[in-house]
């Protein structure tokens, strides 16, 4: 099969279209022909080795949709023809985090795809039965391709972990990439009011009509001045930071006190630098993401099919085309998610 193979961390020239053995449906296991792949900000701080996990050579695409071609011995789940997305990892299916229901926190996880286990960027994926999720009749591959990472991440960490309320003022950064509009888009469907960040004065109109009730354009990473000046010296009650570095700081300083920031990525590696006595004298939270569960995917999901989120697609690319949608993407040129078709 064709696959484009990361050969060591770095550039995005590392990423070289390849042919390579397709692989065989062993026990557990499902083989999925990929229709659509996802590719987010992930994809790049991993590629770059910025990830500690990240094992090269590897096939990356962590958030891929496809057809069931093949199952391995003992599979209940599945049969040929499924339509499916997959999870951020499998999960064991019997430890006590599993059997409670809980099994994003399984303590028995042996594949991450595109990371520790070869993804989406080929024609077909082999993935453990548990890693799969079905993927909603009425939806297509390629909007499939962007509902785990980019529209369930967003949504979950905007519905469950940040708790957002009807009424409340919520501030995104990082507003136009795939997370952050699902981000927007759930905030207003809870009848938030959402005042979305971003450092692109080209993507401003874009985010009005998704739906952002104001935007501040981010020049030098004190986008909380405009913010708070804007609100008569009164801050957001959530942030949702997208961006990580660059921005935690100014978004942290964008709460009123008892607000809470929900930490969901860090686009440019390294450490964040904090003033902790923020926190104590306004009594903030700093709240980590939690990716997504299979329950809140299949919620974003079905409303998806219901047409009231709407993921945003940014553009398609081939499959040899991989390193340039990497190199678009590092340039900030997505409005949304990037998707490979192979
Ligand atoms: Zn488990």
């Amino acid at each position: 099969m064709k696959a484009v193979v990361l050969t060591a961390t770095g550039a995005a020239d590392n990423l070289q279209l390849q042919t390579v053995d397709t692989p065989i449906a062993i026990a557990g296991h499902v083989l999925v022909k990929v229709h659509a792949c996802g590719v987010g900000y992930r994809d790049i701080i991993e590629r770059r080795g910025e990830h500690p996990f990240m094992q090269t050579p590897m096939i990356q695409g962590h958030e891929f949709a496809g057809e069931v071609v093949d199952v391995g011995s003992g599979v209940k789940r599945w049969s040929i023809g499924d339509r499916v997305i997959n999870l951020y990892t499998d999960s064991c299916g019997h430890c006590d985090q599993c059997m409670g229901g809980d099994e994003r926190r399984c303590t028995g996880v042996t594949e991450a795809y595109g990371l520790i286990t070869h993804g989406g960027y080929a024609e077909y994926v082999l993935v453990a039965e548990r890693g799969l999720e079905r993927l909603h009749e009425g939806i297509d591959y390629i909007t499939g391709a962007t509902l785990m990472s980019a529209v369930g991440v967003g949504f979950h960490n905007t519905l469950n972990t940040a708790g957002v309320q009807l009424g409340d003022h919520v501030l995104i950064t990082g507003a136009s990439g795939g997370v952050g509009l699902a981000a927007l888009q759930t905030a207003k469907m809870l009848g938030a009011t959402v005042w979305a960040v971003t450092s692109s004065e080209s993507k401003c109109e874009a985010l009005t009509l998704a739906g952002a009730d104001h935007v501040i354009l981010n020049t030098d990473g004190k986008f909380h001045k405009q913010l708070l000046s804007a609100r008569g010296g009164v801050g957001v009650d959530v942030a949702i930071d997208c961006v990580g570095t660059p921005t935690i700081n100014s978004a942290l300083r964008s709460l009123r006190p008892y607000g809470a920031v929900v930490v969901v990525g860090n686009i440019e590696g390294g450490s964040y630098q904090l003033n902790l006595g923020m926190l104590a004298v306004n009594a903030l939270r700093i709240l980590g993401s939690d990716n997504v569960t299979r329950e809140s995917l299949r919620t974003a999901m079905q409303m998806v099919a219901e047409k009231k989120l709407q993921p945003a697609i940014a553009k398609t690319f081939p499959l040899a085309d991989a390193a340039e949608a990497h190199r678009q993407l590092e340039a900030r040129n997505a409005m949304g998610r990037f998707v490979l078709v192979p």
